[in-house]
């Protein structure tokens, strides 16, 4: 928290909404598990933080919160060496572009993004280099659109048995992003789907059984995708506010 020594950019108002925001995003999800049966510990919230700067993350992880997911690698650099000092768990949450990985898994812990097969081995050919690991999940495109992103359903057991092949990568789950622009009830289908599909694949082996994450709802939709089986949910304006992309 800062103090009159330490001047922070932000105003004490600013660090109240925050913070004011936090605690009622988990108290909407914590209800929103109870609800359907589930606990509130079952459910994290990943801080969605793409355009805000360093400072307001702070504010967020001081208040306890511990994870954060970043679009872009460009952003990422920065901002986890000025909160190194807090250990956040950094997930890539957006599109990751095969020249990027290097960078990416320089400071992520986890790529919630992979959707293809030649970016999975550019990944694992790196940790090979590194002596290392870093989990994932799989993108699926769920929502019955075109999309650029998200493997489409049905081929996402072959994408996922490759995947796993090639031994560095710890397959934690299945992420979709609801089509932007629908309503709750129009997004609740990719949703019930993406915990149908994870489901079916963790029965028949494709997936490890430990493997069950969902990584759905943002910040217009978060309650619905819990009722459907989030166990982890990505919000960013509920708790930032408007996010600025001058
Ligand atoms: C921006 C973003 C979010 C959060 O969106 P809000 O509506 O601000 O909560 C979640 N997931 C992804 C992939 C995003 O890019």
């Amino acid at each position: 928290m800062s103090t009159p020594d330490s001047p922070s950019p932000l105003s004490a108002d600013d660090i109240a909404a925050i913070t004011g925001n936090l605690d009622e995003v988990a108290d909407r999800a914590r209800a929103a598990a109870e609800s359907s049966g589930r606990s509130g510990d079952d459910v994290r919230v990943l801080l969605a933080t793409k355009t805000q700067p360093a400072e307001k993350i702070r504010v967020a992880l001081e208040h306890g919160f511990t994870l954060i997911g970043e679009n872009k690698v460009q952003e990422i650099t920065g901002k986890a060496e000025a909160l190194a000092d807090l250990n956040p768990e950094t997930h890539l949450i957006g599109p990751l572009q095969r020249n990027k990985v290097n960078h990416t898994l320089r400071h992520a812990q986890c790529i919630q993004s992979v959707d293809n097969l030649p970016l999975a081995e550019k990944i694992n050919n790196r940790l090979d280099v590194l002596d290392e690991t870093v989990d994932y999940f799989i993108q699926v495109n769920t929502s019955r659109e075109d999309s650029k992103f998200g493997v489409a359903p049905e081929d996402a057991e072959e994408l996922i048995t490759a995947t796993r092949e090639l031994g560095r990568m710890r397959l934690r789950g299945l992420m979709t992003i609801g089509l932007p622009g629908s309503s709750p009830e129009e997004i609740r289908p990719s949703y019930s789907d993406l915990r149908e599909l994870s489901e079916k694949l963790r029965e028949s082996g494709v997936m490890p059984a430990e493997a069950t994450e969902l990584s759905m709802g943002m910040s217009g939709d978060f309650e619905l995708a819990i009722a459907e089986g989030a166990t982890m949910v990505r919000v960013g304006s509920s708790i930032f506010g408007a996010r600025d992309y001058s």
